[in-house]
């Protein structure tokens, strides 16, 4: 237990107050900058976890700031019984972006999600073809906590005693044989993340997504990608599946997409325009100008500092990193995986990453697991090849001293 006065104090206050639905850390956050984040105390701290994705241009970008204060101090909310012009300019952004043509906003990955699952049903409905309801999702695949997300998610452990939405099909994450076996004339939809974020930072296998996309539209079915995790830069693309050639049904954004600020996307193309018309689905807070501006100040600071490239960039400097590190210690690295600024240093069977995260917290470097055995890198965009080979060498400093 930390014993600094403030942070000791705000702990023991968190003990007892917090819904205990989470394991936080005993670190009290209190400001941040770049890559860089201090506690209540003044202790520094380098994040290479960017809230699991979510600080794509790192804390306290000046410009974001900017865009947020003045964006308060004109309007934060209106409402959809109105247009704002954040919000309109920013779903022309994305759809230039990602040569979708609809954008609809809310305020999460799990709402963006909810917003496919819908789509994808009414689509059908609205078209008389009342047998297609059914979902195909994949194994370890992670879409979020209400109850449709919770039901496309993969691991069984977050549905356990929670029912859950009827008719998902779970099948394994690059198993063409069994997506085709599955895929009947029932099948609305499948949804895929182009690389699986909490399942473990597993790249879709080269030919997959491809794959997918032929066989859906030879079957009749809609292909949903996930790209909450994926999206806004951080795979060295504006969005992950730009890696391919080919073009989804509809897209889910959230988490880098506002830079810290809560907001979700789901981008569609024209032909599912007519899926949810007025009054089928909705959000209060979605596609309010607070968020639309932040969101617009992401989009322009990625580019303007070159920011997708760069993670490309970056990402294949860190990769190689990784994979020198896993070289060097072989009995407890098995290697590194992962795609852009979205990496994972894979540990051998016995190791547990969140018994180890502390250690690399302690060390200075804040990190998160991507499933049992992944020590998963997702940093600010704006990171530094410097600070990552900080955190690189942070992780080599505990790793070395573990017990065999
Ligand atoms: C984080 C994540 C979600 C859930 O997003 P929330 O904002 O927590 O609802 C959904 N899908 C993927 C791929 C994610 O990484």
């Amino acid at each position: 237990m930390r014993t600094d006065a403030k942070s000791a104090e705000l702990l023991a206050l968190a003990q007892k107050r917090l819904y205990p639905n989470y394991k936080p850390a005993p670190i009290v956050v209190a400001r941040g900058k770049g890559s860089e984040l201090f506690d209540v105390d003044g202790r520094r701290w380098l994040d290479l976890a960017a809230g699991v994705a979510v600080c794509s241009v790192g804390h306290a970008h000046p410009k974001l700031v900017r865009a947020l204060a003045d964006q308060a101090a004109r309007v934060m909310h209106v409402s959809n019984y109105f247009y704002n012009e954040e919000n309109v300019l920013l779903a022309d952004a994305l759809c230039e972006r990602s040569g979708m043509a609809r954008a609809f906003f809310c305020n999460s990955g799990a709402e963006a999600n909810e917003a496919m699952f819908k789509l994808a049903r009414r689509h059908f409905f609205a078209k008389g073809d009342t047998k297609r309801t059914r979902f195909i999702a994949f194994h370890n695949a992670f879409h979020g906590r209400t109850m449709g997300a919770v039901s496309l998610t993969g691991t069984p452990k977050y549905r356990e005693g929670f029912g859950g939405v009827e008719g998902v099909t779970h099948v394994p994450y690059g198993d063409l044989d069994a997506v085709k076996a599955e895929l009947s004339d029932d099948v609305a939809a499948l949804i895929v993340e182009p690389v699986q974020g909490e399942g473990g930072v597993l790249p879709a296998p080269p030919g997959f997504l491809e794959a997918l996309r032929a066989l859906t539209s030879e079957r009749g079915a809609l292909l949903l990608l996930d790209e909450v995790q994926t999206g806004i830069g951080r795979t060295g693309h504006w969005f992950g599946f730009q890696s391919t050639g080919i073009r989804p049904d509809a897209m889910a954004l959230a988490k880098g997409l506002g830079g810290g600020c809560p907001i979700g996307a789901m981008l569609t193309t024209e032909e599912l325009a007519g899926a949810l018309p007025p009054g089928t689905h909705g959000s209060t807070f979605g596609g309010n100008p607070f968020a639309s501006a932040a969101a617009r100040a992401v989009l322009a600071i990625l580019e303007e500092e070159g920011l997708v490239d760069g993670a490309r960039a970056k990402g294949e400097r860190l990769g190689a990193m990784l994979a020198e590190l896993a070289r060097e210690l072989p009995e407890i690295c098995e290697g590194e995986r992962g795609v852009g600024l979205l990496r994972g240093l894979v540990l051998k069977q016995g190791f547990v990453v969140r018994d180890i995260l502390p250690k690399i917290a302690d060390a200075g470097v804040l990190l998160t697991a991507a499933g049992e055995r992944v020590i998963r890198f997702t940093p600010p965009l704006v990171v530094t090849e410097s600070e990552l080979a900080e955190g690189v060498a942070a992780v080599r400093k505990v790793l070395t001293a573990l017990p065999r």
